[in-house]
């Protein structure tokens, strides 16, 4: 059996490293294509050198374009390769320009799509990502959702077993946390490790819908300045987005700063931190996973599961009120029993299914 596998993003990275390693063991062939979404050695070549990722097959360059221009690039430079490889399945993860280019190819070509991370929704078009992940969804023919909640937001969408596989397999990001928490470790880019034996908040930021907007980012640096001054320090690594956003708005945010970190550094900065604050999806389960609590420094999330557990507070900025939210999350004793992501052997479903067995 042979999969192509389109990644591009850096949450991608991650999620593929469990299903490669699936892959492999279970003798399906995979060829990979890096659709060159991130680029940088810091977003891009650390985690496939940490994780041991596959060399991609093919490269594709499409960084630093528009939405419109990097999707129909991808899209057209995806074609002549996936007519190549005749795959089996062409498989794509989550909710990126490069998702929905993927996904755009394989259909086009009439070939077998698979979506891992199906079903999310965060009901806001506004969100570049959710219109990725409602096209996406339809256009697939295996859905592999990482909760019950994502399969209920199928259903509502009409999505039925006639025309679609659905399968809920937990979460692949749980799979590459427990492959790879034991190597945690700090490292120089961090700055001095001692800083870290403080209590300490770690914090990202980089979604479209809070850095776009220069009004809306200066009053999120007011609020994160203001916590890292009066309540707990805040360390974040500046994803590339958010660092020319700052610098072409003139934005000061005086918190300490680092580079965007590898997904071992990551690890431990989750096992040290007190606290996450950030807009990211991944890290939102992320924190969870590591025993941490989350403010999500946005008004919805797909992850409702943990909002309903109150181990995560949606954070309205500029309308709730940080201090509080967070004093909330460190005084009260959380429960992270909870095991609605799986046991962490999503990936190997994934082999299992697409193998019939
Ligand atoms: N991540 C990382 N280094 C960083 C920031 C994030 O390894 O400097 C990891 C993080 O642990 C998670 C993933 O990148 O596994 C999340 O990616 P991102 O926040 O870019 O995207 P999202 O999850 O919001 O799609």
């Amino acid at each position: 059996m042979k999969v192509v596998t389109v990644i591009g993003a850096r949450p991608q990275f991650i999620k593929s490293a469990p299903v490669s390693k699936a892959f492999l063991d279970s003798g399906i062939q995979e060829i990979t294509v890096h659709t060159g979404q991130h680029y940088d050695d810091n977003m891009s070549a650390v985690f496939f050198e940490e994780m041991g990722l596959p060399k991609p097959s093919y490269r594709l360059t499409s960084g630093g374009l528009s939405r419109a221009e990097m999707i129909e690039k991808i899209q057209s430079e995806l074609v002549p390769i996936l007519q190549k490889e005749a795959p089996d399945y062409v498989l794509v993860y989550g909710d990126t320009n490069s998702t929905l280019a993927g996904a755009r190819a394989a259909k086009s070509l009439d070939m077998s799509l698979v979506h891992v991370e199906a079903g999310l929704r965060s009901f806001n078009l506004e969100m570049p990502e959710e219109h990725n992940r409602i096209e996406t969804d339809q256009l697939s023919d295996i859905l592999f959702t990482p909760t019950e909640e994502a399969v209920r937001n199928l259903q509502k969408e009409g999505f039925d077993t006639k025309n679609y596989q659905i399968h809920t397999i937990g979460d692949v990001m749980y799979d590459a946390l427990l492959t790879f928490q034991a190597r945690a470790l700090w490292h120089e880019s961090l700055g001095r490790e001692s800083f870290f034996d403080r209590d300490f908040g770690l914090a990202t930021v980089h979604r479209f819908e809070n850095v776009s907007d220069p009004n809306k980012l200066r009053v999120l640096v007011e609020e994160l300045n203001a916590i890292h001054e009066n309540e707990i320090p805040l360390w974040m690594p500046l994803h590339p987005s958010t660092a020319k956003r700052l610098k072409e708005f003139k934005i000061d945010l005086n918190i300490h700063l680092g580079p965007p970190v590898g997904y071992l550094q990551m690890l431990w900065l989750l096992q040290k931190c007190k606290i996450v604050l950030t807009d990211s999806g991944g890290l939102q389960k992320e924190a969870y996973f590591s025993k941490k609590s989350c403010v999500t420094l946005r008004d919805q999330t797909e992850w409702v599961e943990l909002v309903d557990r109150g181990v995560n507070k949606l954070h309205h900025i500029g309308r709730s009120n940080l201090v509080h939210l967070i004093q909330e999350l460190l005084n009260a004793t959380h429960d992270f029993s909870w095991k609605g992501y799986g046991e962490g052997n999503a990936a190997e479903k994934i082999s299992a299914t697409l193998l019939g067995r």
